[in-house]
């Protein structure tokens, strides 16, 4: 179908809930993906951290191959291989006790509220339901998470939202006001993502740790875009040095695949029995078995090679010394870029994937989100579109 025909079927037939960029694309490889027209585009969005390997890893696409073809799915009612391989993976590397598979991040998030209200219902009965969220945190879609996200845009329309949620700033003091009776966890995203790229001072989680630790709060880490390599690290938290009792993942785990969940440490691996949390394509075989190709391809020496493309990539952005453009911050491969004042990030971004570079936004700036597996030559060519389409 030509790119004309596809814009009318998608405007007669699909909701419109999403500003699409007018770029069909087809298919690709590594960080190159092509458009129906057949022109090359560099990857720096990896479909919203997603495609953790890239287009068609080798690895990849035989594994979810040899998994369609076996089997591809089995309910959570039978134990099946690909789930236990890929939980044993992510324990052993994170330092987490157990893992548990749903379908998307809103959904490990969804998860791991639930978790900290019922492991304080246990210990402290009715009333203490409230979690403590952070001004221009991003949590999800859902009327839950989004009661969660510290974002004013984001709550319009949708009322009544979930209570039990209470705003703070990343600073030790503004949590201590929201503290009260009434709360039982604090939610954070380790580098702030949809919110613009903020990573969190290293001083504020160590003084949130201990805050939590006094008052029997569990701390939950959204690790939806920050983990499986992201930052440079399996998981973020890693980088901080801190344990959180229960962390949230998604987009990249399974390499293209839907899937997310979660991670609980050894006091939280009790709270839930049989019955009290399910999914029904939670920890489905294909998608379990992407997930093990993918953390088998982001091995440790990977894993430390995200660090070094994520300053490559940095130095390089600065280097072009764009007038349009400002700092860049962030870790690892997740990397925000200011934009000029008086300059819409929207548009450039628009300016940009035009121009043959795939990139998103994020809070008031751009924002890069490559695939892990990048190499230097796509880095150095996605660095081009950006001096060519922005000088
Ligand atoms: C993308 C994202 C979510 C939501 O994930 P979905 O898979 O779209 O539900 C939640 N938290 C963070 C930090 C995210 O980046």
């Amino acid at each position: 179908m030509s790119f004309e025909e596809l814009r009318e079927l998608d405007s007669r037939y699909m909701v419109r809930s999403y500003g699409r960029h007018p770029i069909a694309i087809d298919h690709g490889e590594g960080a190159t993906l092509y458009g129906t027209d057949g022109k090359e585009y560099i990857d720096f969005a990896s479909g919203i951290g997603v495609l953790s390997v890239g287009a068609a890893h080798p690895k990849w696409t035989a594994a979810v191959a040899e998994q369609a073809g076996r089997l591809a799915h089995v309910s959570n009612l039978y134990y099946s291989e690909p789930y236990i391989r890929l939980a044993e993976k992510l324990c052993t590397r994170s330092g987490m006790a157990a893992a548990f598979f749903g379908n998307s991040g809103a959904e490990g998030n969804e998860g791991i509220i639930k978790l900290a209200r019922k492991y304080s219902w246990e210990k402290y009965g009715e009333g203490r339901g409230t979690i403590i969220t952070l001004n221009k945190s991003f949590h999800g879609r859902t009327i839950t998470t989004l009661a969660a996200t510290g974002q004013d845009v984001f709550h319009k329309y949708f009322f009544p939202f979930t209570e039990g949620f209470r705003r703070a700033d990343p600073a030790i003091e503004s949590v201590k006001q929201a503290a009260g009776h009434d709360v039982c966890a604090v939610l954070v995203e380790l580098v702030q993502g949809e919110g613009g790229v903020f990573p969190m001072d290293q001083g504020f989680i160590q003084e949130l740790v201990q805050l939590c630790e006094d008052r029997d709060w569990l701390l939950l880490a959204d690790e939806v875009q920050t983990g499986i390599g992201r930052t440079g690290s399996l998981f973020c938290f890693q980088q901080y040095g801190v344990q959180p009792d229960a962390a949230s993942f998604a987009k990249g785990v399974a390499g293209g695949l839907p899937m997310g969940g979660f991670l609980v440490n050894e006091k939280c691996r009790h709270v839930f029995g049989p019955g009290d949390h399910g999914s029904t394509f939670g920890g489905n075989p294909v998608a379990a078995a992407a997930a093990c190709a993918v953390l088998d391809i982001l091995d440790d020496e990977a894993i430390a090679q995200v660090q070094e493309k994520g300053q490559y990539l940095r130095d390089g952005i600065e280097g072009l010394d764009l007038p349009c453009l400002g700092q860049t911050r962030g870790m690892g491969l997740m990397i925000g870029v200011e934009v000029a004042d008086g300059l819409s990030n929207k548009e450039l971004c628009a300016h940009l994937n035009e121009a043959g570079l795939l990139c998103l936004t994020a809070g008031p700036g751009l924002r890069f989100l490559p695939p892990l597996t990048i190499t230097k030559d796509e880095l150095d060519k996605g660095l081009a579109v950006l001096k060519s389409a922005l000088s």
